[in-house]
């Protein structure tokens, strides 16, 4: 391969106002595969770009920010077109996204795009044997992947790659405006999710149920629990929420909220990888599950291999019996 031919392309994540840590591994997924930073190209797309632009340009990479009135807002037609119109312009040997719900939107339509195999939720890369690895089977299971085409697409999953670290000479920054409507789609508009604030963001002790905790009559063992701790908050996997019993706003991973508390603890949580994107960042993790084998074991400091229903109700009485 020559140099040119490993050239990234990185498209850039962004929430109020600043660059996704989640950019900040596809980036670092990106120096691994392309071999230095001299090798990426990465861009930002939003209503205004620049002060971003020159965000992801502080980690030494070359960025083109791209502004326009229908960038404000996500809409795949519009993120795409410019995307694509970036792709064809050099010859990448990878393009790099966050494989966050941005990634998992934009990455196969921009590989069906560009005839290039698509590698979602990539958590290890050996650019050597031209591998990649995935979690497949909720996490249980890793997948080796080894595309053929000259172009790959790739997700990269979050909590899977070290953050890329500032430069000390910053990458040169570009800027493009964009003024072209999409054909297709029309932004309406978003709202927040109904539903209590949990202060989940700001908790430093998360209590998060899962499907093993059998039912809604069992979240307030989660709340007597959560209530043991100062700042803490209940939260749930998507299975707990989609079955009503909590409420969306609580619930943790690639489509729920990210967290970083001090302490989590898993209750009945199985541990796939899109759960596990969302509370990586914890300092300390116990997990509580009946299956040995369950994957949230593997990413655990304590695994207690024990029914909830036992475990609980004994942890928060011996707790409150030393208060
Ligand atoms: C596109 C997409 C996006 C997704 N986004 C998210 C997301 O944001 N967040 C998320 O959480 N998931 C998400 N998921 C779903 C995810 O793949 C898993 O299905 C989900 O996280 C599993 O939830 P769970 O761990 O509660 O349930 P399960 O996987 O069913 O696990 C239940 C666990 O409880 C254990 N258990 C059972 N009974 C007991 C007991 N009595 N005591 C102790 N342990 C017990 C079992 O051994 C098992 O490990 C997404 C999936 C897709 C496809």
């Amino acid at each position: 391969m020559s140099t040119v031919d490993k050239r990234a392309l990185v498209v850039a994540e962004h929430k109020d106002g600043k660059i996704t840590p989640a950019t900040l591994e596809a980036l670092e997924c990106a120096r691994i595969l392309s071999g230095s930073l001299d090798n990426i190209h990465g861009i930002v797309l939003a209503g205004e770009a620049e002060k971003l632009a020159g965000q992801l340009g502080d980690y030494g990479v070359q960025v083109t920010g791209f502004s326009g009135k229908f960038l404000k807002n996500y809409t795949g037609e519009a993120f795409l077109e410019v995307i694509l119109d970036c792709a064809k312009q050099e010859p990448y040997a990878w393009i790099i996204l966050p494989h966050t719900s941005l990634g998992m939107d934009l990455g196969p339509a921009l590989a069906a795009h560009l005839g290039a195999a698509f590698v979602p939720g990539a958590q290890e890369v050996r650019p050597e044997e031209n591998l990649f690895i995935r979690p497949v089977f909720n996490g249980k299971f890793s997948r080796e992947v080894r595309p053929l085409t000259e172009t790959i697409v790739v997700g990269a999953l979050p909590g899977s790659f070290a953050q890329a670290e500032k430069a000390q000479t910053p990458g040169k920054v570009g800027l493009v405006t964009v003024d072209k409507a999409p054909a297709r789609t029309v932004y309406v508009g978003a709202a927040e999710g109904e539903g209590p604030d949990l202060g989940l963001a700001q908790a430093q002790v998360v209590i998060c149920g899962g499907r093993g905790m059998g039912g809604e009559d069992n979240v307030p063992l989660l709340e007597e629990t959560a209530a043991l701790f100062p700042r803490s908050a209940v939260a749930g996997s998507r299975i707990a929420c989609d079955m009503g019993w909590l409420p969306y706003k609580a619930q943790i991973g690639v489509t729920g909220q990210t967290v970083a508390p001090k302490f989590y603890m898993g209750c009945g949580v199985s541990g796939a990888f899109q759960h596990v994107v969302g509370m990586s960042g914890s300092q300390f993790v116990v997990a509580v599950n009946t299956d040995p084998q369950a994957p949230i074991f593997s990413i655990a400091d304590y695994c207690i291999v024990e029914d909830v229903m036992e475990f609980l109700p004994a942890f928060v009485k011996a707790a409150r019996e030393k208060e």
